[in-house]
């Protein structure tokens, strides 16, 4: 195998040194984060943050320009719930808050008797017995591998319980800890089926529930004044350094610019959009641009309806059969772990030598697993090969989707880290003489990687 050239790893030093060194993408997450706070789709602050990347970009001598996209607004309201007393407990306030997608309750709220479940199976299998309930989704999640295990629970429960004719549901925050922390999150209901109030319970709600409906029934009072707006008019925010032979053929690099209305969105993306704008600004410092385009898409309203992914998919559609490869940074600002591909075969041989400056920051290797994210996902159908810049995100559930996810979550070493890390992985790919090959299937389907 073919070591890089001296002249490659001094390009390496210099991309990765100031990514190092700089603290530049950590100024910027704080700008992001401090300065401009949380921004759900179709806010102000999500329009804020498209002006903040457009100014950034251009301070940065990178090129970038506005492609519209019609978001969803959904508006949080007044919420509280509680454990109604009974002679056998006593009431309780919960630490709540709604889904995003969620219907209002009446302003006198709504009050029903809460039944358990665990999986959608079990909700199916109660029929009609959910009628006039509250459903509560009960799991077991632990440690961030477990997110994608319940998440459905979340996305897809409520609306199979209103179809079972339940009155509100309330779902267990999927964290990994909690100080009485509710972590919000999407729901979905079908276009012109039935909706109903959902809301997320801290994990000690949902345990305190489940002791007490070991006990009997169990009432619950539930206010939720949130409203759905119609859909807005925002964009995704997209900026390329050209490639110097070939640039019609493009690296792309996503992140998405819009967070949840809690919390400012620093792990969640706050650190992805920081990471893949600093990719932008080292690469174009350069003396000598890559072979190929570099692309960074800064996606919104990732978190309550992908239009801002689909939107891109779409209106690049003639594009993408040259999108030799995509990159998506959205799994929070932790330190860098490896590289994952999903591609055709001979991937981990085209890319193994280039993976050698990873070496000091400990992610010179292959893993198995996902190599994808939700705003690439509309380019599957395209066969676009998707290269994932692997983080640790044990602790980002601590803190994902919640009041909790700030600035002061994100160790700027770590941040930085990931940064010089993915900026060397978009200069590889856009600078290796072959591109790898497409992949034929659906990411699921692909055979895992050999171990390195
Ligand atoms: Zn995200």
């Amino acid at each position: 195998m073919t070591k890089l050239s001296a002249a490659q790893q001094a390009t390496a030093a210099k991309l990765m040194g100031p990514a190092l060194a700089e603290g530049h993408a950590y100024a910027r997450l704080a700008e992001l984060t401090d300065g401009i706070g949380p921004r759900l789709s179709g806010s102000e602050s999500a329009e804020a943050a498209v002006q903040w990347a457009l100014r950034s970009f251009q301070a940065d001598g990178v090129k970038a320009w506005k492609e519209p996209v019609k978001v969803p607004r959904w508006v949080r309201g007044e919420e509280h719930g509680e454990i109604l007393a009974s002679a056998r407990t006593r009431g309780l306030p919960l630490s709540l808050l709604a889904l995003g997608g969620s219907a209002p309750t009446p302003p006198e709220g709504v009050t029903a008797e809460v039944v358990e479940v665990n999986s959608l199976e079990e909700l199916a299998a109660l029929g009609d017995k959910v009628k006039g309930r509250i459903v509560f989704f009960n799991h077991t999640m632990s440690e961030a591998a477990d997110y994608g295990r319940f998440a459905g629970l979340r996305g897809r429960g409520p609306a199979a319980a209103a179809k079972q004719g339940a009155v509100a549901a309330l779902v267990r925050s999927l964290a990994t800890a909690s100080l009485s922390t509710p972590h919000t999150g999407s729901t979905r209901f079908d276009e012109g089926g039935p909706r109903l109030p959902a809301a997320a319970v801290s994990v000690e709600d949902a345990l305190t529930l489940h002791r007490m409906l070991q006990g009997g029934a169990v009432k619950v009072r539930l206010v939720l004044g949130c409203s759905d707006l119609p859909d807005a008019d925002s964009s995704n925010v997209v900026a390329e350094v050209r490639g110097r032979e070939k640039p019609d053929e493009v690296v792309l690099l996503g992140a998405h610019l819009d967070s949840w209305d809690v919390g400012t969105g620093a792990h969640d993306d706050g650190a992805g959009v920081v990471m893949v704008m600093e990719a932008a600004r080292l690469i174009a410092r350069l003396p000598q641009a890559p072979r190929r385009t570099v692309r960074v898409v800064l996606f919104m309203n990732e978190e309550n309806g992908l239009r801002g992914g689909r939107a891109y998919a779409q209106a690049h559609a003639k594009e993408l059969p040259k999108h030799v490869a995509a990159i998506e940074m959205d799994a929070g600002g932790g330190r860098p772990l490896g590289v994952s591909l999903h591609a055709g075969p001979g991937g981990e041989t085209l890319l193994w030598p280039w993976l050698a400056p990873l070496e000091g920051l400990g992610a010179a290797r292959f893993l198995v697993g996902h190599a994808t994210g939700a705003d690439l996902s509309p380019m599957e159908p395209a066969h676009v090969p998707f290269v994932g810049v692997r983080v640790d995100s044990s602790r980002y559930f601590d803190v994902h989707h919640s009041m909790a996810d700030t600035l002061d979550k994100v160790d700027p070493q770590d941040l930085s880290r990931s940064t010089a890390a993915v900026t060397w992985m978009a200069y590889a790919l856009a600078e290796s003489p072959g591109t790898l090959a497409r992949p034929t299937g659906p990411e699921s389907d692909g055979p895992p990687p050999p171990k390195k």
